[in-house]
This record gives structure tokens, sequence and C-alpha cells, in this order.
């Protein structure tokens, strides 16, 4: 079962390609097909075979040779990796349904942040959306009432750091951390704030260590946002766990 999880999973991965590129443009994720962004020539349904072909290809377009990033295999792969991880935590659950187009939103959701700052609204309100649908079904297990403090304390915590900071912080990022709490709930939410200062500040230093960062470049906080709901959704409990074995 967890293999037919890892290979639908890598199949909407390549959905995700076509979202993240073509959303901050306002374009059609359904139309038209995709086509090389060199050369404009459409590429066959042959070559549109997720890893696969890229390898088959060696990473270049069929008809101009152009060279394919390597971000598209890498995301196709990571969305598959997520749903393996999901069903390994939640087994097979409306959980897991659950929590699969909630990943698949948050990897869009950091690459667009990180390609052009913004995080789309359309994007947060799936999110929300999702959010109160499991209010209303339970398919993950969080009542109404930690669901919606969830909801106003990310929101009202990120505003509040938003106001301190003279805007730092996006509204995409205050709008994220509102739905996350309003899927996750209170506890989870917490988790989630915490974590993504330690992975901001982290990464930061890493990426202006290694100079892919200067002094100067802002560095979007969506990423680490959507990087700490994965990992509270995977591993919240074992990282629960380890955080009262460091305290007790
Ligand atoms: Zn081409």
């Amino acid at each position: 079962m967890e293999w037919i999880i890892l290979i639908i999973g890598i199949l909407i991965g390549s959905f995700l390609n076509v979202c993240i590129y073509r959303i901050p443009n306002n374009q059609s994720v359904s139309y038209p097909p995709s086509s090389c962004s060199n050369c404009n020539t459409r590429i066959k349904y042959y070559d549109l075979i997720p890893i696969v072909s890229y390898i088959l290809l060696g990473g270049r377009c069929r008809s101009c040779g152009e060279k394919i990033s390597l971000r598209y295999p890498s995301i196709e792969g990571l969305n598959g990796i997520l749903y393996f991880l999901l069903y390994n935590t939640y087994g097979f659950s409306l959980s897991t349904l659950f929590f699969m187009p909630i990943v698949s939103i948050l990897i869009v959701i950091t690459f667009i942040d990180y390609d052009h700052m913004i995080i789309p609204y359309r994007l947060n309100i799936m999110l929300g959306i999702l959010g109160i649908i499991n209010i209303l079904l339970g398919m993950y297990p969080v009542t109404a009432k930690s669901s919606l403090i969830g909801a106003v304390l990310g929101f009202g915590f990120f505003f509040l750091i938003a106001i301190v900071t003279g805007g730092q912080m996006g509204g995409g990022d205050i709008f994220l951390m509102g739905v996350l709490g309003l899927i996750l709930g209170l506890g989870e939410i917490l988790m989630v704030t915490v974590l993504s200062f330690i992975t901001g500040a982290v990464i930061s230093v890493i990426l202006l260590l290694t100079k892919i960062k200067g002094r100067k470049d802002p560095i979007p906080f969506g990423p680490f946002i959507a990087l700490s709901a994965v990992l509270v959704i995977l591993f919240g409990n074992d990282i629960l766990y380890f955080y009262y074995k460091i305290l007790l």
C-alpha cells in the first residue's frame, strides 16, 4: 500500500510543479498543457512521466536540448516521500487523506514564496477550507475549541511580530499561521511557531555562511513555517517526547 501512496505522491508532485510555475503569474493550472520554457515546444505525453522522463532525457528538453531544472524531479520525489511518511505516521486513515493535500499545498507555498516572496491568497484560503472541513468531519482529531484558539493565536502572534518588526513578517505569513492553527490546533501551532524560528535561524545562518544569500538579501519566512508544519504533522509526538525528555 505505501508504494502505491508513494507513486500517487510523485504523480501529484508533477502537478505541483505546474502550480508553482503558473499560480504566481495568474495562469490556469489546467490549460494549456506543459511546454518547454525555452523553446515552447509542447512536451509529449511520453516525456511527462515524473522523475523517469527526466532521467531518460538526461535532464534536457527533447527538442532544444535546454537543461531542465533538477527542481522538477526533486519536487515530484519530495511530494512522494511526504505522502509515504504520512502513511507511515497515520496509516490507512482519514488523517492521512486529510494531510495529503495540506503537505502538497505547503510545498507549493514554499517554492512560490522562495521565488517571488509572496504567498498567494488562494493557497491560504484552500488550507482554511480544509481546516473548516476537518472541524465538521473530524478527519484529524482536534477539537473545534483547540482549532479556533490555534487560529487566533497563530494569526495574532505573527501579526504582533509584523507590527514590532515593522513589516518584516508579510501578510501571507500571518494568514498562513492562522489557517495552520485552525488545521492543527493550539498545542501544535505553538510547536510550529517555535520550530519556524529555530529552522529559520539555523538555515539563514547556513545560507549566509555559504554565501548563497547576501546580508542584504531578503529571506522569505513562509518556507520555514511550511517546513515546521510538515515536521509537526509527521513527527509532532516524537518532538514533544524529545522535548519532555530534555526538560525532565
Ligand atoms: Zn525546449
